[in-house]
């Protein structure tokens, strides 16, 4: 099934026409990152009338700072927890298979330096293979000294014994959030970016609706529903506030925030097309090097944080610890001065009711599902490789909790994403410079723009930033150059020097401030380390 036509117009007059109409809508869901998109799509497509608010731009928050790996989780293979691991496996094969411009196969090596690693690390991967079953992307292999450096050309040589090779996916995160908002919409979902949900509204006890504003003009909306999704991720607990203060029934907040740091450097210190896994850091944590748009990124940490900024700042331990830890398995070690972006995404991992700790390591990766009295339904918690199950089983809650009448499950396990239909010419990895790739089956679309062959910089033209105004909700200059093209999180020093250029094209498509020195600011802050 594929959910592909002519790419659908964004124009925000047009989306707020419809969130001012009075309406009752099945779902109303608040938050567009992974987890509010996939349940948009999943109850679109189950026939729902759905509608999504999102503060700021879809997957500002935690949505577009992954480590871009789509995994079935070695790390919590190690911790036992099969079911985590083998639901996430399915998914993998679901993703890869319904956005392959987005989400694609990598081969991981984890390079040994004791003789007892290779055969160590091997047999818990070939347990991850023997959970994926069918769904395996490729088998386990043990490599040799030889073959682990034909795999890792710059992994440091002295003391190598061999290496561990597996299979793993990654994906392009924001890109993929867009592709689920842009599907649901074609499915008749309304989803509007830049539009906070402020409050909740109830009748008798009973959640009816929400209120939210339009961040560019100020206007208020009351929107109806029969079904209101808290899917705000580490901000869900500021909607669970405001429906116990309503119905007299104070609640305890259930995320922990962690905060994880990445730090992205050029190709040169990892070329080729293998990923570098280290299973145990000198202080027990994991730590990646994965090929992405043609850099590399490294990370990340796992810290607990309990302000919930927009755009954390990294602490100096982190940056020394992924900066060092990566010199023990680089042969040319990255220092401070190589790194051309770093950013920081909070995780919001669910804590137990009776749980005050501060240790995030130790806390579930899995996700929970909560029905409020009123009938508010709060989801968190998870990782992007499930976002599809998430929805799944949010919408499963709704209809046993009665809010949502019982349609047909199962519905988006076949729906290809926009743009995930055949691609004209052979498909590129998402580990190469940034280009038409990701557009995979709308890039004739992406060409039929006026300046197509107008070249901006960094993988970016003229024709990609109309077709991100016209078709990809895009607003301002940040929405451009950090979620649309990744050049923020790929490289923040040369995202500025295009910044100009951006807010040019976008003014003369939409007539609205871009917000250029904003983005200015933020390429600082994707800059700055520690001292
Ligand atoms: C460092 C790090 C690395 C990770 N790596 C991976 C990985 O490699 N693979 C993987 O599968 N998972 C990974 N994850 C996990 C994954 O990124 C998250 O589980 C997922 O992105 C959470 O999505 P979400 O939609 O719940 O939260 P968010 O993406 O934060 O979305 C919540 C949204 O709600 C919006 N919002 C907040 N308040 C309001 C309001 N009042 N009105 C409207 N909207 C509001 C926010 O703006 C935000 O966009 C990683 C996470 C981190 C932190």
């Amino acid at each position: 099934m594929t959910s592909e036509s002519q790419p659908l117009a964004t124009r925000r007059q047009d989306l707020i026409a419809r969130l001012a109409k009075p309406h009752q809508y099945d779902v109303a869901i608040i938050g567009g990152g992974a987890t509010g998109l996939g349940v948009a799509l999943d109850a679109a497509a189950r026939g729902y009338s759905v509608v999504l608010v999102e503060s700021h731009d879809f997957a500002k928050g935690t949505s577009s700072r992954a480590t871009k790996l789509v995994h079935g989780g070695v790390r919590y293979l190690a911790q036992g927890n099969i079911s985590l691991v083998r639901e996430a496996l399915h998914e993998r094969t679901t993703l890869l298979r319904n956005a392959p411009h987005l989400a694609q196969p990598l081969a991981f090596v984890m390079p040994s330096y004791k003789f007892w690693e290779t055969p160590f690390y091997g047999v818990g991967l070939k347990i991850y293979d023997a959970l994926a079953g069918k769904a395996g992307l490729g088998p386990t292999e043990f490599l040799n000294r030889r073959q682990t450096l034909q795999c890792l050309p710059t992994v440091r040589p002295v003391g190598l014994v061999g290496g561990v090779k597996y299979w793993d996916g990654q994906f392009d995160d924001a890109r993929l959030a867009l592709a689920l908002a842009r599907t649901a919409a074609t499915r008749g979902a309304l989803l509007v970016n830049y539009c906070a949900a402020t409050g909740l509204v109830h009748e008798n006890g009973k959640l009816v609706g929400l209120t939210c504003e339009d961040g560019e003009s100020g206007q208020a909306y009351t929107l109806h529903a029969r079904c209101v999704i808290n899917a705000a991720g580490v901000w869900v607990d500021e909607f669970r506030q405001k429906d116990g203060e309503a119905i007299g029934r104070p609640v305890r907040p259930m995320v922990a925030p962690s905060q994880g740091v990445h730090i992205v450097v050029d190709r040169s210190f990892l070329p080729g097309d293998h990923a570098l896994l280290v299973p145990k850091t000198q202080d027990g944590r994991v730590l990646f090097a994965v090929p992405w748009l043609g850099k590399v990124i490294l990370g990340t940490t796992d810290t607990p944080r309990h302000d919930l900024a927009r755009e954390p700042s990294p602490f100096r331990e982190e940056v020394d610890f992924i900066l060092r830890e990566s010199g023990r398995y680089l042969s040319k070690a990255p220092r401070r001065e190589d790194v051309k972006s770093i950013w920081v995404g909070l995780r919001p991992l669910v804590k137990p009711p009776d749980d005050d700790a501060d240790d995030t390591k130790g806390l579930s990766r899995e996700h929970t599902v909560l029905v409020s009295r009123s009938g508010l339904l709060t989801v968190t918690g998870g990782k992007w490789t499930t976002y599809r199950a998430m929805a799944e089983d949010v919408l499963q809650k709704a209809s046993e909790a009665f809010l949502l009448e019982r349609a047909r499950s199962g519905v988006t396990t076949h729906l290809t994403l926009v743009g995930g239909g055949p691609p004209e010419g052979e498909r590129q990895r998402i580990s190469d410079a940034p280009g038409l790739h990701s557009y995979g089956s709308e890039t004739r679309a992406v060409l039929e723009m006026p300046g197509a062959e107008n070249i901006l910089g960094g993988g970016l033209t003229e024709g990609m930033v109309r077709f991100a105004a016209r078709h990809e909700y895009a607003r301002t200059v940040e929405d451009v150059l950090a979620r649309r093209s990744r050049l923020l999180f790929l490289d923040a020093s040369l995202a500025a020097t295009l910044a100009d250029r951006v807010a040019q094209l976008l003014e003369d498509e939409t007539g609205t401030d871009p917000q250029k020195q904003v983005f200015l600011n933020l390429t600082r802050h994707y800059q700055e380390l520690p001292t």
